[in-house]
C-alpha cells in the first residue's frame, strides 16, 4: 500500500476541518480526489506529506509513519502545492539544481526529469517568463526530483488554459504508469479522463471512495423529462424502477432510475399509453458529475 490515510482528524481551534478521513492507496493508482472549496482537500494533502499534523489518526506512506518518520516520508513523496511556490526570479534549471541538492540528486537525473515534464525548450529562461503551464511544469519537475513513489497534487490544473490542462494530463498519466498519485481538481471529466478511482469529501467527511470503472457501469440513469402538461406525482410514481424524482417545472420532472433496462423506452411507451406526449427527454448516465452533485449539494 502506497498511502494508507486511518481515522484522520484535523480541527483548526473550533473548526473541524476533517473528520475521521481513512482511505488508502495502492502502488500505481491514479486518485482524483474532489470535494467543494472548504471540504478538507488541502489539509488532508498538507497531512499526508507531513507539513502539517493531524489533531487525530496516522497516516503511512510506503508503510513509513508520516508522523514519526517526516524526513524519511519526505524522500518518499512529491508535493505540489496549491500556489505553487517557485523562486520567479531564479533561471529554470537552476531552480531544479536547487531542489535537487536537497536530495543529492545527480546532474544527470535533472536533465532527465526536464525532460520528461517536457520542459527542455524553456530550460534557459528565468521562471517569470514562463507561461502558466510551464510554471506547474517546473512545479511537478521539482516535485518529481527525486523519484519519489507518491506525488500529492493540489489542484494541478487549476488556471490554465484547455491546450496547458491537456499537457498537464497527458504528464499525470505518464507519471501514473510508476507512481501513485492523488490530485485534488475541480473538473470531473479530468478525473474521469485519467484516474482509477475518485475519492469525494464534504465538509470534511468521506462521501465516496469508488473506481471509475464501478461508476461506469452504475445501473443509475437519471432523466429529465418535459410532458405536455402538468401530471401529478403518484402518477409519475407508477413508473417502473424509479427510485427518485423531483418537478423542476411545472412539466419537467428529473427521474432517477435504477434498471439495467434504457428507460427512455419505458417512458415513451408509458407516455403513449397513458396520452401524454413528451416534449423534451434528456438522458444523463450516473456520470461523476451527476454524482457529485447529489452528494454535495
Ligand atoms: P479545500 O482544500 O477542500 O478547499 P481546506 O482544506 O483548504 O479545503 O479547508 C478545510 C476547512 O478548514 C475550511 O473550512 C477552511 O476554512 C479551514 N481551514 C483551512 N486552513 C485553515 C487554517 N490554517 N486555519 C483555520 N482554518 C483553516
Amino acid at each position: 500500500m502506497s498511502i494508507e490515510v486511518l481515522s484522520v482528524t484535523k480541527s483548526y481551534g473550533n473548526q473541524l476541518a476533517l473528520n475521521e478521513i481513512s482511505f488508502s492507496a495502492n502502488k500505481g493508482e491514479i486518485i482524483g480526489f474532489l470535494g467543494p472549496n472548504g471540504a478538507g482537500k488541502s489539509t488532508m494533502m498538507k497531512i499526508i506529506t507531513g507539513f502539517i499534523s493531524p489533531t487525530k489518526g496516522t497516516v503511512l506512506v510506503s508503510g513509513i509513519n508520516v508522523l514519526k518518520s517526516p524526513e524519511e516520508v519526505k524522500a518518499k513523496i512529491g508535493y505540489l502545492p496549491e500556489q505553487n511556490p517557485l523562486y520567479q526570479e531564479m533561471y529554470v534549471k537552476e531552480y531544479l539544481q536547487f531542489q535537487a541538492s536537497i536530495f543529492k540528486v545527480s546532474k544527470e537525473t535533472i536533465g532527465a526529469v526536464i525532460e520528461t515534464v517536457g520542459l527542455s525548450p524553456e530550460v534557459h529562461k528565468k521562471i517569470s517568463q514562463l507561461s502558466k503551464g510551464y510554471q506547474q511544469r517546473v512545479g511537478i519537475a521539482a516535485a518529481i526530483i527525486h523519484n519519489p513513489d507518491v506525488l500529492i497534487l493540489d489542484e494541478p490544473t487549476t488556471g490554465l488554459d484547455p491546450n496547458q490542462i491537456q499537457e498537464i494530463r497527458n504528464l499525470l498519466k505518464k507519471l501514473g504508469k510508476e507512481k501513485t498519485i492523488l490530485f485534488s481538481t475541480h473538473i470531473m471529466q479530468e478525473v474521469e479522463a485519467i484516474c482509477d478511482r475518485v475519492i469525494i469529501i464534504n465538509k470534511g467527511e468521506l462521501l465516496i471512495d469508488t473506481s471509475i470503472e464501478e461508476l461506469k457501469e452504475s445501473n443509475e440513469q437519471i432523466i429529465e423529462v418535459t410532458f405536455n402538461y402538468k401530471i401529478e406525482e403518484q402518477f409519475i410514481q407508477r413508473l417502473p424502477n424509479i427510485i427518485s424524482y423531483k418537478n423542476n417545472f411545472d412539466n419537467t420532472w428529473y427521474m432517477t432510475f435504477n434498471s439495467s433496462e434504457d428507460m427512455r423506452g419505458v417512458i415513451f411507451d408509458f407516455a403513449h399509453e397513458n396520452g401524454l406526449k413528451i416534449l423534451e427527454l434528456n438522458s444523463k448516465n450516473q456520470s461523476l458529475e451527476t454524482l457529485f452533485t447529489k452528494l454535495t449539494s
